[in-house]
Formats: structure tokens, sequence, C-alpha cells
């Protein structure tokens, strides 16, 4: 193989649609959103994509999840997205996987663990649950790493601002101060 053929990449795999849910995350990421992207699958081709979009839309149901299932609904022109593959770069919370499982994708495949909020395994398991009438296959760790440091990126900005900001209100504050001095001795 010469070196300017590209490398072979399988449109097809796991790690390719994960690619474009973590496309997506980056998305969320520059719109100073928590970077979360998911793309919905079916019978190999990208029918929904989207990324978490809980600021912008002011809407705290916003999750990528949520979004992605909308958007697959309509491309489909039904809400039953079976032989559907949901990637999404973090484990579904509680209201993502009551929605997932509404809706019966059969597989869902997703990056970083939540052993705190996660409801695909991490912290319970509502995508495999006896007494709910559908459950999904699960496929996680996939790409954890890249979707982990974008979101440990996020939150590290996150706090470098919020510490910024602190510290020009304690700057603006002691300027005050001796005009307000000033102006009572006047
Ligand atoms: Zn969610």
């Amino acid at each position: 193989m010469s070196q300017d053929e590209p490398p072979i990449i399988d449109l097809q795999s796991d790690d390719y649609f994960m690619g474009e849910a973590i496309r997506e995350a980056l998305k969320a990421y520059r719109r100073g959103e928590v970077p979360v992207g998911a793309v919905l699958v079916h019978e190999g081709r990208i029918i929904g994509r989207a990324f978490n979009q809980v600021e912008t839309l002011k809407d705290a149901t916003a999750h990528a999840e949520m979004l992605v299932l909308t958007q697959a609904q309509e491309a489909i022109g039904d809400w039953r997205l079976e032989d559907c593959t949901l990637y999404v770069t973090k484990e579904p919370c509680p209201m993502c996987a009551g929605a997932i499982v509404h809706c019966r994708p059969s597989r869902v495949v997703y990056g970083i663990s939540d052993p705190k909020g996660g409801a695909a395994g991490g912290w319970i398991n509502l995508l495999q649950t006896e007494t709910l009438n559908h459950q999904c296959e699960i496929t996680r760790g996939v790409r954890e790493e890249e979707s982990l440091s974008i979101i440990q990126q996020f939150f590290r900005e996150a706090r470098a601002k919020a510490k910024e900001r602190a510290r020009e209100r304690k700057a603006r504050e002691a300027a005050d101060e001796p005009e307000d001095v000033d102006l009572w001795s006047e």
C-alpha cells in the first residue's frame, strides 16, 4: 500500500458511527453546551444526528438522545425505531433511557459510563428491565477516551471561567471602594 492511499474506513462499524456522534459532541462544545452527541442509524444509514442543546433551547429535556429520537421518528415516519441503533458519547440518563425504551431501537452504543446517573447499567439499567415492554442490546465503552477528554476539557474550562469571573468581580469591588469613600467624604 502506498503512503498516499487513505486508511480504510469501515463505514458500518461502531467506531465509525461513534466518530459521527463525537463530531456532534464537538458542535455542542463549541456552543458552550455540555458536549454530548448522538446519531441514530437505520440499516447502515444515519437518519438522525444531534447534540445537547439544553442552554441554547433553555430546555432541560433537550439532551442529544431526545433530539435524535425525534429526528429519527420524523425520518422513518413512525415512532417505532425497530432495527435502529442509537450511538451516544455518554451513557443515557434515566429520562433518555425511558424515551429510548418507548421508541424501541434494537441497540444502544455508548462511550462514557456514568456510575452516578447512568441508566444503561452504570447506576440503573432501564434498557434491560424485563418488566418494561422493550429491551435493547447494549455495547459500552466505544471510543470512550475521546468522549471523556472532550467533557473533561469542557468542565476544566468552565471552572477556569467561573474563577476568572469571581476574580474580576473582586477586583471591581476593590476598585469601587475608594470612590465610594470619596463620595461620602465630599
Ligand atoms: Zn439524557
